[in-house]
C-alpha cells in the first residue's frame, strides 16, 4: 500500500530576477512501513521536497498525496490538523524545550492537541528508546544522542503513520547516529511507522531499505 505519493512535483522560489527550481518535476511512491532515505549535496532541493511531503510549505504545481488524501487541495487550516495527526518531525537540532523534562517533552504534542496519553504506547517508546532513567532529567543535562532520541520519542508519541527527519544524525557522532537510527528504525517497524529520511551521510543512509537521490531538484537515482 502506498502511504506517500508526489506526482510531478514542483517548486520554484523567485531570487532576486532570477527562479531557483528546488525541485523540478519530482515522482515519488513509498509503502507503508518503508524506511527510505534522501541523499544528495547541499542545495539539491533535500528539504524542500521533505517540506513538500510533510505540507509544511505548499507546493508550486504537481500533487502530494497522503494515505490518498491530495493534502494541497485543503485550507491551511486543514492541513495544519491533518499534518499534527498524521506527521511526526525530527530535525537536527531536536528543539526540546529546556524547562521540561524528558517526559514533559515526549507527551508535549498530545497535550497540545488535547488527547488523552496513551500511558501504555509512551511507556513502550521511552522503554525502547532506552529513556526509561532519563524520564527526570531536564533537556541540559543529557547528551547529543540522548536529547535526539527523546525528540524521536516525541515524534513517535502521537502515534504519526509518517515520520519526516531531516538530518537526524547531523550533530552526532558517528558511533551514537548509527545506535540512534538503529532504535528510529526498531521503533518504527515495531509500530509500522513509515519513514522519510534526508542524510548527508552515505552510511547512514544504508541503514534505510532504499535510497533516493535528489541532484538539481530532480531524481537521479532510485526506484521511485
Ligand atoms: P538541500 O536540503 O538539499 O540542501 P534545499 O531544498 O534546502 O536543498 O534547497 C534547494 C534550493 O532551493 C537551493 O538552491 C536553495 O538555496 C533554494 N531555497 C530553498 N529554500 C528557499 C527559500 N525559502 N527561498 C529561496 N530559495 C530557497
Ligand atoms: P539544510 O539544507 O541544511 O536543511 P536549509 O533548508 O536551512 O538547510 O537551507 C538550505 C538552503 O536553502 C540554503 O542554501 C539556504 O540559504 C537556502 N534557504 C533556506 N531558506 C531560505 C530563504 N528563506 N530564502 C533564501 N534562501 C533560503
Amino acid at each position: 500500500m502506498i502511504i506517500l505519493k508526489a506526482e510531478n512535483l514542483k517548486k520554484y522560489y523567485d531570487k532576486d530576477v532570477n527562479i531557483v527550481k528546488a525541485l523540478d518535476g519530482v515522482d515519488v511512491e513509498i509503502k507503508k512501513g518503508e524506511f527510505v532515505s534522501i541523499v544528495g549535496t547541499s542545495g539539491s532541493g533535500k528539504s524542500t521536497l521533505l517540506h513538500m511531503l510533510g505540507g509544511l510549505d505548499r507546493a508550486t504545481d504537481g500533487k502530494v498525496y497522503v494515505d490518498d488524501k491530495d493534502i494541497f487541495s485543503m485550507t491551511d487550516d486543514q492541513l495544519t490538523v491533518f499534518r499534527r495527526r498524521n506527521i511526526g518531525f525530527v530535525f537536527q537540532n531536536y528543539n526540546l524545550v529546556p524547562i521540561l523534562n524528558v517526559y514533559e517533552n515526549i507527551v508535549l504534542p498530545i497535550e497540545l492537541d488535547g488527547n488523552k496519553i496513551d500511558k501504555n504506547h509512551v511507556d513502550n517508546i521511552i522503554k525502547t528508546l532506552g529513556l526509561t532513567e532519563k524520564i527526570n532529567n531536564l533537556p541540559n543535562n543529557l547528551s547529543g544522542g540522548q536529547q535526539q532520541r527523546v525528540a524521536i520519542a516525541r515524534s513517535l508519541a502521537t502515534k504519526p503513520a509518517i515520520i519526516l527527519a531531516d538530518e537526524p544524525t547531523g550533530n552526532l557522532d558517528s558511533k551514537t547516529s548509527q545506535e540512534v537510527l538503529g532504535l528510529l528504525k526498531i521503533t518504527s517497524e515495531k509500530f509500522n511507522q513509515t519513514i522519510v529520511m534526508i542524510t548527508h551521510n552515505e552510511e547512514i543512509a544504508q541503514l534505510a531499505d532504499r535510497t533516493i537521490r535528489i541532484e538539481d531538484g530532480q531524481i537521479v537515482r532510485g526506484d521511485r
